[in-house]
């Protein structure tokens, strides 16, 4: 078995956070190694146009952003895998990290593992899932030309997907269980004025119909109870996220919805383990804070490494 590779920092994630981290940390010398997961760039390659990063006046869209950010990084030498971590041991110094076959130890980390798009859990989504049935419009909403497009969800994504996907479909329905959205006013506005888009209220999916293509859709009314059925090509869910902790269980402090305990947005209950984006922020969930918190998160990692390393030197001198 082959040593693990050393590095000073590595960092797992390559979202805004972790790409912003990355920056950060290759510009103070670190050579940070960034596990970027087998699709880098987190949930903004999944996403259309980006209007509200500041410096973007004309809006960016979101892979282009990303390939941005990695450029920087890459820029000042930090060293990006496309691989997803499989396990981490942050019970033994220095921290072990493991990519499949492959091992890895660092004097710090940075989580920054972001979160993943929520499943209905419904009959018949899983079946459907890639024919019919989405998380990612702008993966698969140009297969839906002038069909029916249904969208779940009250939120920004789900007005974000219902616009885009007007694009495409001859009608978009957006499907929400309450009967206020939940998205930011001029979001839900442009939705709302939207003629191609109309809106179920109070209202949950139950069931998604179809042999080898989504072909209908079963709805309840949730304060009627009635059930009623209508045809839709496509189900394009966006009803939020869960943050992507599974390998961490056990080795860091979660909260109950899996999202990672946090005092000060930065540090994580092991000294040494840093966070930074989705993974923590269960309130604000912006590529901008996400960015922000990565940079907070590299310029302590900083000060940690040096900290160590004063403590190294004076032990050595005694
Ligand atoms: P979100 O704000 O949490 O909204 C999730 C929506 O899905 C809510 O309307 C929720 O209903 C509904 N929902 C949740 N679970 C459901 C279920 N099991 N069945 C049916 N409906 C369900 O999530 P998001 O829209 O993904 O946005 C997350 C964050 O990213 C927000 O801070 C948002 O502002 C930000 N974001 C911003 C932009 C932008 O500015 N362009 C774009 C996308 C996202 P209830 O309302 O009843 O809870």
């Amino acid at each position: 078995m082959p040593a693990p590779t050393h590095s000073k920092v590595v960092i797992i994630g390559s979202g805004p956070a972790g790409l912003t981290a990355a920056v950060y940390a290759a510009r103070a010398n670190l050579q940070p190694v960034v596990f970027a997961g087998h699709m880098y760039g987190g949930q903004l390659m999944l996403t259309t146009e980006v209007e509200n990063y500041p410096g973007f006046p004309q809006g960016i869209m979101g892979p282009e952003l990303m390939e941005a950010f990695r450029q920087q990084a890459e820029r000042f030498g930090a060293v990006i895998h496309n691989v997803d971590v499989t396990e981490v041991d942050f019970g033994a110094r220095p921290f072990r990290i493991k990519a499949y076959d492959d091992e890895y130890t660092a004097d710090a980390v940075i989580v920054a593992t972001g979160a993943s798009a929520r499943w209905l859990d419904i009959p018949g989504e899983a079946r459907l899932r890639g024919r019919g049935v989405s998380t990612c419009a702008t993966c698969d909403g140009a297969f839906f030309r002038e069909k029916h497009i249904v969208v779940v969800g009250g939120g920004d994504s789900a007005m974000e997907e219902a616009i885009f996907l007007t694009r495409f479909g001859s009608k978009v329905t957006v499907i929400h269980r309450r009967e206020t959205l939940r998205a930011s006013k001029i979001m839900a506005e442009r939705a709302l004025a939207h003629e191609k888009i109309g809106f179920i209220w109070n209202t949950a999916v139950v069931e998604v119909i179809g042999e080898d293509a989504t072909g209908a859709l079963k709805l309840q009314n949730l304060v009627t109870g009635e059930e009623s059925i209508i045809e839709a090509d496509a189900l394009f869910i966006a009803i939020g996220h869960d943050p992507n902790t599974a390998i961490f269980r056990g080795q860091l402090d979660l909260d109950a919805a899996g999202y990672i305990v946090s005092d000060d947005g930065v540090r994580t209950n092991v000294e040494g383990v840093f966070v930074a984006g989705d993974v923590y922020d269960v309130r604000y969930k912006q590529a901008i804070t996400a960015a922000g918190s990565g940079c907070k998160a590299a310029i302590d990692v900083e000060k940690y490494l040096e900290s160590l390393e004063a403590l190294h030197a004076t032990a050595a001198a005694r």
